[in-house]
């Protein structure tokens, strides 16, 4: 098994954490829940699918959403690509980012244990 780095987990430095940030961005508004898509350092991409009723053929539709989300350093170690998380919305920290990590619903299960 590769040995996990060791890291100081109490300390954060995301001024923007929820949590333990100085300039900390409050947690308010909606919630999504999604897989996660894309990781790169402080964020993350989630996405989901949503249906929508086409009227015209009383039927529905997939449609996909992708979100993108801030991730708290204290969170970046246990979030990984495959994961389901909940974002929760918070106001905008940059262009594309109006929302952040709030919980991990189920982490990635392990496929192709064998092989
Ligand atoms: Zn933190």
């Amino acid at each position: 098994m590769v040995k996990k780095q060791t890291t100081t987990k109490t300390e954060c430095k995301d001024k923007h954490c929820f949590i333990h940030g100085s300039d900390k961005a409050k947690l308010r508004g909606r919630t999504f829940e999604g897989e996660v898509i894309r990781k790169l350092p402080g964020r993350v991409t989630i996405q989901f699918e949503r249906m929508m009723k086409l009227a015209k053929y009383e039927r529905y539709e997939k449609r996909r959403t992708k979100l993108h989300a801030r991730l708290p350093d204290c969170m970046a170690d246990s979030v990984a690509i495959g994961d389901r998380i909940q974002i929760a919305e918070t106001r905008p920290i940059s262009k594309t980012i109006h929302f952040m990590v709030s919980k991990i619903v189920k982490t990635a299960e392990v496929k192709g244990a064998k092989q």
